[in-house]
């Protein structure tokens, strides 16, 4: 897609305040820490509910993203777009690696956990930005590709970015 296909989306994107997002996000996460008990299970049924709202913003978005991404490969630039759509910001970086079937997509100032660093015990174990993941493998499964993402790095975990990691897996 052009610059001018970018600004035009910028113009008919709806915006919501990011922090009330993240505040929205924090409860959740803290609703499903008290449920599942640790951290690594309420990151799982997090990327669940990312799943469930991939699902949804596919079917709203169907006919703009129909000639998008026919190739996996693609999804580095479908979902940077897509990102930027949603949370005004593109990724910092970007990396395709074949031999492992991934792209790998980095933030070192995510905007979905700006902020925010999670309580000692459970650090390294929190991804506050695992939607993104769910949202991401969702999408691909809807288009017929058997890829999953996760986030391998979060900055609530104290690490210096958020990474996405999409792999393809057959
Ligand atoms: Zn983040
Ligand atoms: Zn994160």
């Amino acid at each position: 897609m052009g610059l001018k296909g970018w600004i035009a989306w910028h113009a008919v994107a709806k915006k919501i305040d990011l922090d009330a997002l993240l505040s929205t996000t924090l409860a959740t996460y803290e609703m499903l820490l008290e449920k599942e008990g640790d951290a690594e299970k309420a990151t799982r049924a997090f990327w669940n509910i990312g799943r469930k709202a991939g699902a949804r913003m596919l079917a709203k978005y169907a006919e703009h993203v129909g000639k998008h991404a026919v190739e996996f490969y693609e999804f580095a630039k479908t979902y940077n777009f897509a990102y930027y759509f949603y949370t005004g910001k593109t990724y910092d970086k970007i990396t395709i690696i074949p031999e492992e079937k991934k792209i790998v997509y980095e933030d070192y100032n995510c905007p979905l956990c700006r902020g925010v660093l999670a309580p000692k015990e459970i650090r390294d174990k929190v991804r506050i930005c695992i939607t993104v993941d769910g949202i991401y493998t969702e999408v691909c499964k809807l288009r017929g590709f058997n890829a999953e993402s996760w986030e391998t790095k979060c900055r609530a975990a104290g690490d210096e970015c958020c990474r996405h990691e999409l792999r393809l897996i057959d």
